[in-house]
């Protein structure tokens, strides 16, 4: 399989459904308060992706149960939301999906229950600055190795460390098209990306080490030394010298 170069046509319609993913995620980081059961969030964005006309891509996708996966302290990502209670200095990380006229959009944020500790904090900001990093690597003429090398350098450089059993992937009309796309890499390797490709760059970072393991109930990844991980996600079109960023509403979420 190859990667696909997506029509301006496409690409619009990725726009939209972008935007709808931006709004979303948007909409529940000002609902998450302490108190609130997990499984609220789930509810919030079912409601919200219903009014701004998107499906959301992530129900039934190989059998998961939710329209929102929320991973909560030491959970990586995929967690399913539930009866869960989050409790005031807790961060929780949001990954939502929507389909919008046969096309995905696939973005994440992380956010601080209430008042969080300045660990978890630097750990949040650190994650949003590493997809930036990755984000201004990812024009057309470099290659793949470079964002996944400047995703690494921006963590590590921090004192963090990077999750590898998970990437970040191509999308279009399936969430997951060619290609991977590592969180660490060498720069100058890889397939040289082309205008017109669409990716979802998704750095997950830890603040321990970057092992991971499979939660009993065989979605939830968390953190094997127990640490807090922290992940933020952008699907982007890779268009001349700055990416264009897809799953965003202007000026609020970035
Ligand atoms: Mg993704």
């Amino acid at each position: 399989m190859s990667i696909i170069i997506k029509s301006e046509r496409e690409i619009a319609l990725m726009r939209q459904a972008g935007r709808i993913v931006g709004t979303v995620l948007d909409t529940l980081s000002r609902r998450v308060k302490p108190g609130m059961k997990t499984k609220e969030l789930d509810i919030i964005a079912a409601e919200a992706v219903e009014r701004l006309g998107g499906t959301p891509s992530f129900k039934g996708y190989r059998g998961f149960p939710a329209n929102l996966c929320v991973s909560v302290n030491d959970e990586v990502v995929h967690g399913i939301p539930g009866e869960r209670v989050l409790r005031e200095g807790d961060i929780v990380s949001l990954d939502f999906g929507a389909i919008y006229k046969g096309f995905h959009g696939d973005g994440a944020i992380t956010v601080g229950v209430g008042e969080i500790a300045s660990k978890a904090k630097e750990l949040v900001e650190t994650t949003r600055g590493a997809l930036a990093a990755g984000i201004a690597a990812a024009h057309a003429g470099a290659r793949l190795g470079d964002i996944s090398a400047a995703i690494q350098g921006y963590a590590e450089g921090r004192g963090f460390s990077v999750v590898r059993e998970y990437t970040g992937h191509g999308i279009g009309r399936e969430m997951h098209e060619e290609p991977q796309i590592a969180n660490f890499g060498v720069a100058g390797t890889g397939p040289v990306l082309k205008k017109g490709m669409t990716i979802a760059l998704e750095p997950m970072v830890n603040l321990g080490d970057w092992h991971t393991r499979l939660g009993g109930d065989q979605w939830t990844v968390l953190t094997a030394d127990g640490s807090l991980s922290a992940h933020f996600e952008h699907t982007i079109v890779i268009s001349g010298e700055e990416a264009e960023v897809l799953t965003v509403r202007e000026g609020v979420y970035a």
